[in-house]
């Protein structure tokens, strides 16, 4: 509808915007960086060199903040491979493994799904989703807790909102934790770029911001059910195609030279 249309509209020139200043704001930081570094090298004064590596940790975070931005901008043109689930969540099991602390559980169960019910989409793409949700999980749980993450596979859906399709066939992947949870009112604004409760310079409000745009460049959707007190729960719908709609992406690629 309308308002859709117009808020997809804004939300492309907003990451077109965000994109330009990232990447004028790259190239202020970069000489900063290299500068701080090689001034901290020579540094003997012990408080000199704490205020330069002061200087070096906000450059970093700076430039860690940008690549995000960069990341929600650059959104939607991903490769089209076939995604393997169970690979796809082992990646995310070692990537959670640096992310983690160690009072936080993870468990990752993955329903067995045959190649042909395989979703299709870039893989890269959707690890970054899920990652961006673990982090999320593990910010809302400072005191520890259980984090579990499910995939498997369901016949149909409803769609992202009333008057949009349903989705036929889909793999499911759902992020649980038993976190802090969300009022109504921070849930419901959740997935507009640079929304954030974080504390300045933790969050920059773009990890469901981005993590939509994926999806929705996927066909698919993402859904957050969550209560303060109880946690958080957010799912990830990926269609399956048809058989026969669509080529097989695996043997497009082996055909080229
Ligand atoms: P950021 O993580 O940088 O704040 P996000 O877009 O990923 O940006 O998240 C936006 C906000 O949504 C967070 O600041 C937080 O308030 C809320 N949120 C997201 N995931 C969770 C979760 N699992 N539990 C509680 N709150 C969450």
């Amino acid at each position: 509808d309308e308002e859709a249309r117009l808020r997809a509209r804004r939300l492309e020139s907003l990451g077109t915007l965000a994109g330009g200043i990232s990447h004028d704001l790259n190239n202020v930081l970069t000489p900063i960086l290299m500068a701080v570094q090689l001034l901290g090298q020579g540094e003997q004064d012990p408080a000199r060199r704490e205020l330069l590596t002061t200087m070096e940790t906000a450059a970093r975070r700076g430039a860690d903040m940008i690549s995000k931005v960069l990341a929600f901008a650059r959104g939607v043109d991903g490769r089209r491979e076939r995604i393997a689930v169970d690979s796809l969540l082992d990646e995310l099991r070692i990537v959670a493994r640096d992310l983690l602390p160690s009072d936080v559980e993870l468990t990752v169960e993955v329903e067995p799904i045959p190649p042909s019910s395989a979703p299709i989409g870039d893989s890269t793409q959707l690890l970054q989703v899920l990652t961006n949700l673990v982090t999320n999980a593990r910010d809302a749980m400072p005191g520890g807790g259980a984090l579990r993450v499910r995939a498997s596979t369901v016949d149909g859906a409803p769609g992202e909102g009333a008057g949009s399709p349903p989705l036929g066939a889909s793999v499911v992947i759902a992020v649980e934790d038993t976190g802090t949870g969300m009022t109504a009112e921070v849930a419901e604004k959740v997935f507009e770029p640079f929304f954030t409760t974080k504390p300045l310079g933790s969050g920059t409000g773009l990890g469901l911001a981005t993590s939509l745009s994926i999806m929705r460049s996927h066909g698919g959707l993402i859904r957050v059910d969550s209560a303060p007190g109880r946690g958080t729960r957010v799912e990830l719908l990926l269609p399956v195609p048809e058989a026969g709609a669509v080529e097989d992406p695996e043997r497009t690629d082996a055909e080229q030279p």
